[in-house]
């Protein structure tokens, strides 16, 4: 993804961050609208997560012992998050999510695990099946090196089709240990869940006795306080989160259920581990990052999200080009398409040469987009009214570009 496979093109080596802005090797300034995909939320460099990782530092860069940091960040994590009895925290989302599935395993004896195709939820062997983000960028139908063992008890479903799950739990009475799902999905492109799915997965999921589990790794504390659970409410039993939590550093978790958790190595037989799970400096950044948002920021947020998505919409809608600006709070992206998008089929049949004309005009001009059509735009409360101009100045040559291109 970052070497432009999907785009083509020379990828543009970043040397420093600011505010919204990243300046290339060869001193370039772009608008920023990847956002190091989802973690830098405050914009980059901000100054009191740089103040909180220096005073960290400067007292030691680990311990490999338990440390107030962590403790603090899991309790802000518990705070914001009602459904999270209990949290541990990893160093990536792939880890979280690998270890919410172990431990879903381990809890309710059972082997299979339901995910959704454009779903991706890091590159954890079982659950590179019909993944979204680099793999649906790629075109990947599977990943050579996962065998055919590792990922036999993964059941891929289309997305939004609460039928497909109910089919799915008649064929596998009593076999399957979970449902991973993202919470709203940006890994196709930004397709939120249907009204009731994520409900409907969640009572299918109670019934036959399987874990939920919702992937937050990209919506947790960007879509709401609360990440996407404080848009839907539905309860799961475990939760991963990763980006925004970690403030720029390797910083995870999951969590859920006390009962669940509590089967977790050493409290439980569940093992999992991590040399550097907790770590001093990460966790400062992450809790100097999740301190500053408050309900002011996520206002924020979500008011930049609305007037690009607008600004891009009438753009592209003047150029004439078919288009769709998907948005989930204030995550979104623009399918090259006007056919409603509902699950990774209908993400793949947009004019994905049109995005590539509009992304390198974009970044002629100065503006930084995820260099993918399968990738949620991220904004952040450093976005203002300058940042915003620029790519407002920026977008009706992108979109004659887009409505120029031919496949
Ligand atoms: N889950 C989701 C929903 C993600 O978007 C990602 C990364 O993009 C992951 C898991 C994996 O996280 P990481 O890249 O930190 O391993």
């Amino acid at each position: 993804m970052r070497a432009f496979r999907a785009v083509g093109g020379t990828p543009r080596f970043m040397v420093s961050g600011t505010g919204p802005y990243l300046t290339d090797a060869d001193g370039r300034e772009y608008v920023d609208l990847v956002c190091s995909w989802g973690p830098m939320i405050l914009g980059h460099s901000h100054p009191e997560v740089i103040a909180a990782v220096q005073d960290a530092v400067s007292r030691g860069t680990s311990f490999g012992t338990p440390g107030e940091g962590e403790v603090a960040l899991a309790e802000e994590i518990v705070a914001r998050i009602e459904p999270v009895e209990q949290v541990r925290l990893v160093s990536s989302g792939t880890e979280a999510t690998m270890s919410a599935i172990r431990l879903a395993r381990g809890f309710t004896g059972r082997a299979k695990v339901v995910k959704f195709a454009g779903c991706y939820h890091g590159h954890v062997d079982a659950l590179l099946a019909a993944a979204g983000s680099g793999v649906a960028t790629f075109g990947l139908p599977d990943t050579p090196g996962v065998t055919g063992a590792t990922a036999g008890d993964t059941v891929v479903l289309p997305y939004n089709d609460l039928d497909a799950v109910r089919a799915a739990f008649a064929a596998h009475p009593g076999e399957i240990a979970c449902v991973i799902t993202e919470a709203s999905p940006g890994n196709m492109g930004v397709v939120p869940p249907a009204d009731g799915f994520n409900a409907g997965l969640k009572e299918l999921c109670a019934a036959d006795g399987a874990l939920y589990i919702s992937d937050e790794v990209m919506t947790g504390f960007r879509t709401s306080k609360a990440g996407w659970y404080g848009v839907d409410g539905v309860r799961p039993d475990l939760m991963t989160f990763g980006k925004v939590m970690g403030g720029g550093f390797p910083a995870a978790a999951f969590g859920g259920r006390g009962d669940v958790m509590a089967h977790l190595a050493p409290a439980g037989p569940v093992y999992q581990a991590g040399t550097l799970s907790g770590n001093p400096v990460a966790t400062a950044a992450g809790l100097a990052q999740l301190r500053l948002l408050d309900d002011a920021a996520y206002a924020k947020i979500d008011a930049v999200s609305a007037e690009l998505r607008s600004l891009v919409g009438d753009a592209l809608t003047k150029e004439g080009v078919a288009h769709t600006v998907s948005a989930a709070s204030n995550m979104f992206s623009v399918f090259f398409t006007d056919q409603p998008v509902r699950d990774y089929e209908d993400a793949k049949k947009q004019d994905v040469f049109r995005f590539t004309a509009f992304f390198h005009s974009m970044l002629e001009q100065g503006v930084y987009l995820p260099p993918s059509a399968f990738e949620s735009w991220f904004v952040s409360t450093a976005h203002d009214d300058r940042a915003v101009e620029r790519i407002a100045a920026a977008l009706p040559a992108a979109a004659r570009a887009a409505s120029e291109a031919t496949a």
